[in-house]
């Protein structure tokens, strides 16, 4: 039987040499098994019979029972075409002919019920072109599939005359052929628990459903099934690097820890906080190498957590360093870092681009010789010459920004690996990341410090900006700061740039000296004129901040509590709710003020109701996924994982937490999968991984 699914297409009857090549190279079907898993994208439910007045301009194909009430020929200098109106007592459409006007005049009854079936187009009202019709009399005779497939199909397979109907021919045939006698992949148990139907009553009811409840029935078990046999890699790949991989056991909890803990918090850890602490610390207690990924919502405190593993690390005789996407940002850590950490009379260093020679020669020797505690830095670090006495710990932040490539570059620089710690602060949905990350282990800091007031989001059109210009003149005489930020997609635009300076003149025109001053930061600016014109702004010397995306990224300016945001629609969700993120971190009321034209698309007019009703970015995650899909989230090189046959990431997510459950179970109890009643489960999870490599996405 399984022999036979391996039969080439081309030998299924109907198909022949070039059907066959026509499926090879527009379907990637090559033998038989691949046409059983060519899965429909859609049914037509020819069990519905809809009402004129229930039609919608969806475009998709309807079954209507009316009457033909009359008929005429309408000429026209591009030909004739024959119009029947159409009644079924709720309303009235067109049906239109082009082709075989003849025929239809001579044969149609008047006044008789029929079943019209067809795409229905509205423009002056409904009409079906050349729709398939059968008297209701003998529509009611004959016996059909309730559920009409609807196939995946390209352009060349359907003029090469490969229609959907040809591709149901073929299915049935290739049933016929194999006498639908497909083997089970998963556990009877497993089946029984969770009510599956068995795999041959799941293919057979996903191409011929017998009943909408066979169809869900049988789109839940493939689904389950595709989702499972992916989370069972990913965790058995995980369950691989934790035997395989060895790591530094961080076993004691010593001085630096314990003095910092008792006598020099700044202020009282968030349960989040204690709990992540707490998983990190187990982590590196094994003999095991730590891949973890922290999540946290900007402000949510990440910085802290840092700081205390590497001081974990520390105690065990190791050094840690703690990389960041840009200059500003592994400044802003350095600055953060040595502040907290002063009273510990630590070595903390910072590495960038900028680093002077002569320092940075004093940093690699200490590196070296492991009087260096901590280092902090950017790409700097990943530089050959950099060599750790023992790295025990590498904090990663804002790790989209950095390739899987560089991260591994900093592995390879010991024998045994550093615990890595990767912090990000653009929350992955849940569903993403147990797909992607799913060997990964995952802490998560889902709250934020108390007596942080949430942020008031309002959506503005341009026409309103003198009200927005007086109520920041309002919050200014308050005491409180601004941004204002503009979207530069590349640093090079020319027009954003424009726009940009356009913008600081009139807003210095606006806002004029002495009364206000205004600082300007783009990514044009020398690094050290930018981190000037920051400090400035951070020092309270001037009140607004105009500025490019730069400052999306970590700056803390706790006195700043109105973010206002020109043209919000350019700017994607994750990058709004970052940019947000920037004020809300003092005591104070802040704002955020989307600033938008009158036009706006479906997509983003969705994107400013979601930034006005949440401040959640868990939950505004979830909305960037389904407005973008999961491929541009997590950037294309590894949107090939997400390239699932029947399951849906964002809509199937309660059957990905199901699947992941039970992969978890079924590994717990047989971690090798050699139990007899696991054998087919083995089978299918060898095939799997020997066909796929697309699981080494990361590291
Ligand atoms: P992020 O997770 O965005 O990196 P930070 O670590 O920069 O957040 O913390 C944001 C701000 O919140 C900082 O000013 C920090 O001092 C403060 N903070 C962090 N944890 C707490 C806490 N438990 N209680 C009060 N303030 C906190
Ligand atoms: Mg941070």
């Amino acid at each position: 039987m399984n022999n036979l699914l391996e039969t080439p297409i081309e030998y299924l009857k109907g198909v022949g040499p070039a059907r066959g090549e026509l499926l090879r190279k527009e379907l990637d079907i090559h033998k038989y098994a691949d046409l059983v898993n060519l899965y429909p994208n859609r049914y037509i439910d020819r069990t519905r019979y809809y009402r004129i007045k229930e039609l919608q301009n969806s475009g998709t194909e309807v079954q209507i029972v009316g009457k033909v009430i009359n008929i005429k020929t309408i000429e026209q200098k591009r030909g004739k075409r024959l119009v029947a109106t159409f009644t079924d007592g709720t309303g009235e459409m067109e049906l239109v002919w082009f082709q075989g006007q003849k025929w239809i005049r001579e044969n149609l009854k008047i006044n008789t019920p029929y079943v019209i079936f067809g795409k229905c187009n509205y423009y002056n009202g409904f009409s079906m072109p050349h729709p398939e019709m059968e008297l209701l009399e003998e529509h009611k005779q004959n016996l059909r599939t309730a559920m009409q497939p609807i196939y995946p199909s390209t352009e060349k397979l359907t003029q090469r005359g490969v229609s959907n109907k040809v591709v149901m021919k073929m299915m049935m045939q290739l049933f016929r052929e194999t006498q639908a006698l497909f083997k089970e992949t998963l556990p009877e148990k497993l089946l029984q628990e969770l009510h599956l139907i068995p795999k041959n009553a799941a293919l057979f009811n996903i191409h011929f459903p017998k009943s909408q409840d066979l169809l869900a029935k049988a789109q839940f078990r493939l689904k389950f099934e595709e989702l499972f046999f992916i989370q069972l890699q990913l965790i058995s790949k995980n369950l691989i690097r934790k035997h395989k991989i060895k790591g530094h056991a961080f076993d004691v909890i010593g001085e630096h820890f314990n003095d910092f803990y008792q006598n020099h918090l700044p202020f009282e850890l968030t349960n989040a906080q204690k709990r992540v602490i707490k998983e990190i610390r187990n982590d590196m207690g094994q003999p095991v190498q730590m891949n973890r990924l922290l999540q946290g919502d900007v402000g949510s405190g990440k910085t802290i957590v840092a700081l205390m593993c590497m001081l974990i690390a520390i105690d065990n005789g190791y050094q840690a360093c703690l990389m960041a996407p840009t200059e500003i940002l592994a400044n802003q850590h350095y600055t953060g870092l040595t502040e907290l950490a002063e009273p510990l009379g630590l070595n903390i260093k910072i590495l960038t681009g900028s680093t002077k020679t002569a320092e940075r020669r004093i940093i690699h020797e200490e590196l070296e010789n492991g009087s260096l505690q901590i280092i902090i830095g950017t790409h700097a670090l990943l530089e050959d010459k950099v060599q750790f006495h023992n790295l025990g710990l590498a904090v990663i932040d804002e790790q989209h920004r950095f390739g899987v490539e560089q991260r591994s570059k900093l592995w390879r620089k010991n024998t045994i690996p550093p615990h890595v710690l990767v912090m990000t602060a653009t929350p992955i949905p849940r569903t993403l990341a147990m797909s992607l990350y799913g060997d990964l282990d995952i802490s998560v800091i889902d709250e934020l410090p108390p007596g942080r007031k949430p942020i008031k989001t309002v959506h503005r059109y341009d026409s309103n900006r003198l009200k927005v210009w007086a109520f920041l003149k309002e919050e200014i005489a308050k005491g409180r700061q601004v941004y204002i930020v503009y979207p530069l997609i590349e640093e090079s635009d020319k027009m954003d740039y424009k726009d940009l300076m356009d913008g600081y003149e009139s807003i210095s025109r606006d806002f004029p000296l002495p009364e206000y001053s205004v600082s300007i930061v783009h990514g044009r600016m020398k690094p050290a004129d930018k981190d000037a014109e920051m400090e400035r702004f951070a020092k309270g010397k001037t009140n607004i901040m105009v500025a490019t995306t730069v400052i999306e990224v970590g700056v803390n300016v706790p006195n700043a509590s109105v973010m206002v945001i020109e043209s919000a629609e350019r700017f994607g969700l994750s990058q709004l709710h970052q940019l947000r993120g920037r004020v809300g971190r003092g005591a104070e009321q802040s704002f955020c003020i989307m600033m938008t034209g009158h036009k706006l698309s479906n997509d983003s007019q969705t994107r400013m109701e979601t930034m006005c009703r949440t401040n959640d970015g868990f939950e505004i995650a979830e909305v960037d996924l389904k407005l973008r899909g999961p491929g541009d989230i997590m950037g294309t090189q590894q949107s090939g994982v997400l390239n699932l046959q029947i399951a849906d990431l964002v809509k199937d997510r309660d059957i990905l937490s199901l699947a992941r459950q039970y992969a978890i179970k079924t590994l717990k109890e047989d971690p090798s999968l050699s139990k007899p009643e696991h054998a087919a489960l083995k089978h299918t999870y060898l095939e799997l991984t020997k066909k796929q490599n697309i699981w080494n996405y990361i590291s």
